[in-house]
């Protein structure tokens, strides 16, 4: 059975008190969710030390949403993976639209990033997903596939049993427009397809793929109630932690 993962990524958003509060909030209200979801938040990184240390020992887990491309330097402004790790997080955001886009990582870069992630016992939540041109055009599974075989298909099968996939179609991302659960289903499929044709069935079935895009409290059910969707990657609702706890409950029994 694959993980059914709610991650809650609160981009820059909060100051290290607010987040403090809404992390320990969040850790409140997930002694209602079922054990078998598994909470990851990633707060701005200025926190994840703080919030690490406060949820040591909750079921909620830490992520960064970023970390370098390179291991250590001269590389003003950075946060290695190292340092992520350190902290006590477990997790790492790598390849979000919004760094895509306004940072232009390429795919080369998300490669080192997935890399120094791992070597340093971070997990990496790897996104991908197509902008409004390309699904118009009908080249948005085609656009994924790229995205993941310049990546994901540079690891080895043994790398990849420690990776999150999430399925963030640009479009819905922010927008409150979000897939329909077909078009996520369709294309959860798709993935897990992929990794099956380039690692086998085995890691195919166990690796989780997150629906990400304007997901809430009020369409998270029909969405997790598809077949591939394994949870969430929830930006804006994951900001209420009694929204992102209704998010975590939305999965079927
Ligand atoms: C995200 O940024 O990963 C995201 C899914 O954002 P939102 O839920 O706000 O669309």
């Amino acid at each position: 059975m694959r993980k059914r993962i709610v991650a809650g990524n609160w981009k820059m958003n909060t100051t290290p008190a607010q987040g403090y509060e809404l992390a320990n909030e969040v850790s409140e209200l997930s002694k209602s969710t079922p054990n078998n979801v598994e909470l990851i938040i990633a707060p701005p990184l200025t926190h994840v030390a703080l919030i690490a240390q406060s949820l040591a020992g909750s079921r909620i887990k830490v992520s960064g949403q970023n970390c370098a491309a390179w291991e250590k330097g001269a590389y003003t402004g950075e946060v290695s993976a190292e340092m992520i790790a350190s902290t006590g997080a477990s997790h790492v955001i790598i390849g979000h639209s919004e760094r895509r886009e306004y940072f232009k990582e390429d795919s080369e870069t998300l490669l080192k990033k997935v890399n120094i992630a791992m070597s340093n016992g971070l997990m990496p939540i790897f996104c991908c997903g197509e902008k409004l041109n390309e699904r118009d055009a009908n080249e948005h599974f085609k656009v994924v596939e790229q995205q993941i075989a310049d990546v994901l298909f540079k690891l080895s099968a043994n790398e990849m049993k420690n990776v999150i996939i999430a399925y963030e179609p640009v479009w819905a991302i922010g927008t409150g427009r979000t897939a329909s659960p077909e078009q996520a289903q369709e294309m959860h499929e798709f993935i897990r397809q992929l990794i099956e044709k380039k690692f086998g069935n085995e890691i195919a079935q166990s690796t989780s793929i997150l629906y990400g895009g304007s997901c809430k409290p009020d369409n998270a059910k029909e969405i997790f109630s598809k077949t591939d969707v394994d949870g969430g990657l929830i930006g804006g609702a994951s900001l209420s932690a009694k929204d992102f706890i209704a998010i975590a409950k939305s999965f079927p029994k």
